[in-house]
């Protein structure tokens, strides 16, 4: 069903006054943790003070070791909810459990489903029962086919609004987090018709290759970037050392408008 044999026109979702997959890029950006209504009100108002609509933030955390923060739950979700009223932005936040899908359409305008939950059969198949628009990570070591299997369960479970997400694989390269698989955007929008993202914050885990990063991606076609902002990195419950804050955040999306592949 996702793939472009079936159907030659692009798959577009449709975000309040953005339309992903209809042209023009998109960025969805802010903090990798939900971690209180004033940090996520600081973000909200960089987002809106920068013309941008799409508000990320992890509630339900899928941390590598136990003893790291795990994020506020349903709290956070309502945090998000009630910074994206008060600025018009819409909520893009990952959800880890099957029976959490449901709860979650009341709080998000897009359920994440991250890179450690790519293969989780039944998560995918209970995001494919609801209506909400879902963004799909790649796994850490998932092939592009397997990528593809993982949003054919969800568009075949009845929800065809799914949005891929390139977000870095595991190779034996040091120097990045992950190894950013940038030919992974021209052959998802080869292969398939939905809109495809890259993720330059966990492909790279660098602040100082974002840029860049986010450049070759939509000269290759990405249909929008995601990045993590925060409004004080330093002291952020996950990801402290790859987040920017919101100076560096302003900068950033001015530089890559000035390049003329954003709007
Ligand atoms: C995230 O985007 O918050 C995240 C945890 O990313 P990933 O699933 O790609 O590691
Ligand atoms: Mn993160």
């Amino acid at each position: 069903l996702v793939s472009r044999k079936k159907q030659k026109e692009n798959t577009v979702v449709t975000l309040g006054p953005v339309e992903v997959g209809g042209g023009d890029p998109v960025l969805v950006s802010g903090p990798c943790s939900v971690e209180s209504y004033e940090q996520v009100r600081q973000i909200g108002e960089t987002l809106k003070a920068n013309g941008l609509t799409l508000l990320r933030g992890g509630a339900f955390k899928p941390r590598t070791s136990p003893y790291d923060f795990q994020g506020l739950g349903e709290e956070g979700l309502k945090i998000l909810r009630q910074v994206a009223d008060e600025f018009g932005l819409k909520v893009v936040s990952e959800i880890v459990t099957p029976t959490d899908i449901e709860m979650a359409t009341q709080y998000v305008d897009v359920i994440q489903i991250g890179a450690r939950n790519m293969q989780n059969f039944e998560l995918l198949k209970a995001a494919g029962r609801v209506n909400t628009p879902v963004l799909l990570k790649r796994g850490l070591s998932a092939t592009i086919e397997e990528f593809i299997h993982a949003a054919e369960y969800i568009v075949s479970g009845g929800n065809s609004q799914v949005m891929l997400c390139e977000r870095g694989i595991r190779t034996y390269e040091k120097a990045t987090r992950n190894t950013l698989d940038i030919s992974a955007v021209p052959i998802l929008k080869q292969e398939t018709h939905l809109p495809v993202f890259v993720d330059v914050t966990h492909s790279t885990g660098r602040r100082d290759i974002l840029l860049p990063t986010a450049k070759a991606a939509l000269a290759v076609g990405a249909d929008g970037v995601m990045i993590e902002v925060h409004p004080d990195p330093d002291v952020a419950l996950s990801d402290a050392k790859q987040q920017i804050n919101i100076p560096q955040f302003n900068e950033f999306v001015a530089k890559l408008r000035e390049s003329g592949l954003y709007k």
